[in-house]
């Protein structure tokens, strides 16, 4: 196929468009994958700090504006009071209780605020290094001033069914942003590995899909070349005997003989020419809808009828051995049946040296109508017999053997068998003989 620049260019585009369709749907697929993990590490770091701040809420409210109770919960918590915003504790401390997962590098920061939004207590963070923020908001995410983000959640204060203040939780998302790093950096190495090998197995494919359509582009063109080929000999035959015709125009007798070559090859270029609309007309199924009820009885007899001459001719005794005590019929076309039992006999006949024999069996089995063309022939080799139905092909290279013939006749049987849901099998042994099994669907006489 790489000889072949159309059949390369194709299958490259086709690799590429496999490619680049496996890419998208790759990317997307990554995309898809990473929102999903990044929303469920979101969930549960929520769900972590919503449930530690309630914990939370439930021993600072009742202790939230009553004097000494907070002081005494500040200290269990480690939070510190501020009388201004400006002279909290200075420096970050990372506080211990209630919540144990600050040993995993995890910044958490507790903020109580009065009613009027100013801090009251803090405990976690500087107040220089993340300002303070809104508390209208249940949730927000904030950035330090070093980078780090944060989570919080704010949930209001009461005494007696009055906001009077706020209390703010929030964690570091350092482990979260660097687990989504981590996926990140996987799916963006992960996809170009991939799609090498996407690539790889795009082009592996295009190949192996396109395989058989270049099996028969050869075929096509095998064809074409035999076909030109077998138009070449008549045609150079009847090209001279015109030139002998010229050359002898003056003697007008002896003309007689040169119009007889001129007629045979003429015959032989039609047969050719007919065989070959016949193999494309079944080729395209043009017939299939002309199908109608044939009696293969009636058939055989007629063409062992026909054939009788051509069997005294060549001195071989043809027989016909109809097994069947009922007619049998077969949907079909009857003259394209009766071409190719004949094409069968015919060959079978001239297979067979003189004194032979060839038997026309009819026989059935459950569901088909069975033909056996058998013959006391020449044989065909095994290496011959998977090739005789291709299209020209002949077991004797000299294609100028006596007998004429094309070499499509076992092609254009093996076709119309094929059009009739049939099949043809050989059982041939080298100077012992040949049966031809033609197997055909059985149909009903209406
Ligand atoms: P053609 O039209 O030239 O006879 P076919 O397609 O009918 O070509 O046959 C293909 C080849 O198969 C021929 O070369 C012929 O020699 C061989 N063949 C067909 N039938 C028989 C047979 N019954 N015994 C031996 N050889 C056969």
């Amino acid at each position: 196929m790489k000889h072949n620049p159309i059949f390369h260019q194709t299958r490259l585009r086709l690799a590429a468009w496999y490619t680049l369709v496996m890419g998208g749907i790759l990317g997307l697929s990554g995309l898809g994958v990473y929102s999903v993990v990044a929303h469920a590490y979101q969930e549960t770091i929520d769900q972590g700090l919503e449930s530690v701040t309630k914990a939370l809420h439930q021993s600072i409210e009742p202790a939230w504006q009553q004097p000494g109770h907070l002081e005494e919960l500040a200290k269990e918590l480690s939070l510190k009071l501020c009388i201004t915003q400006t002279n909290c504790l200075p420096k970050t401390t990372i506080i211990q209780q209630p919540i144990a997962e600050a040993a995993n590098g995890v910044n958490y920061y507790i903020r109580l605020l009065d009613r009027s939004e100013k801090l009251f207590a803090i405990a976690g963070i500087s107040f220089d290094k993340l300002p303070i923020t809104s508390p209208s908001k249940h949730w927000q995410i904030l950035t330090d001033s070093d980078g780090i983000r944060y989570r919080q959640i704010t949930l209001p204060l009461y005494t007696q069914n009055q906001l009077s203040g706020y209390l703010q939780v929030a964690r570091s998302l350092t482990d979260l942003d660097q687990h989504l790093t981590y996926l990140r950096l996987t799916l963006v190495l992960g996809l170009p590995i991939s799609m090498i090998f996407v690539g790889l197995s795009s082009w592996w494919l295009a190949g192996r899909a396109m395989q058989p359509v270049y099996h028969t582009y050869q075929q096509m063109q095998q064809f074409t070349a035999d076909a030109a080929h077998e138009f070449r000999t008549p045609l150079a035959a009847m090209y001279s005997t015109i030139e002998a015709a010229i050359k002898l125009q003056q003697e007008p007798k002896s003309n007689n003989g040169l119009l007889d070559v001129l007629k045979r090859q003429n015959r032989r270029l039609s047969q050719l020419v007919g065989d070959l609309l016949l193999l494309t007309r079944i080729d395209q199924k043009q017939l299939t809808q002309e199908y109608q009820p044939c009696c293969l009885n009636d058939l055989i007899s007629d063409l062992i009828e026909e054939l009788a001459f051509l069997a005294v001719e060549t001195q071989i005794h043809l027989y016909k051995q109809i097994q069947v005590s009922e007619k049998l019929y077969v949907m079909g076309n009857e003259e394209q049946l009766y071409r190719l039992i004949s094409n069968l006999i015919i060959n079978a006949i001239q297979a067979t040296a003189s004194g032979g024999t060839v038997t026309v069996f009819l026989e059935h089995s459950e569901r088909y109508a069975i033909i056996k063309v058998q013959d006391t022939g020449i044989g065909i080799a095994v290496e011959h017999q998977g090739r005789i139905f291709d299209r020209f092909y002949r077991v004797e290279r000299d294609r100028s053997r006596t007998s004429g013939g094309s070499g499509l006749g076992l092609a254009i049987a093996w076709a119309i068998a094929l059009a009739h849901k049939g099949s043809i099998q050989i059982q041939s042994q080298l100077n012992v003989g040949s049966t031809f099994i033609l197997r055909l669907p059985l149909g009903t006489s209406k």
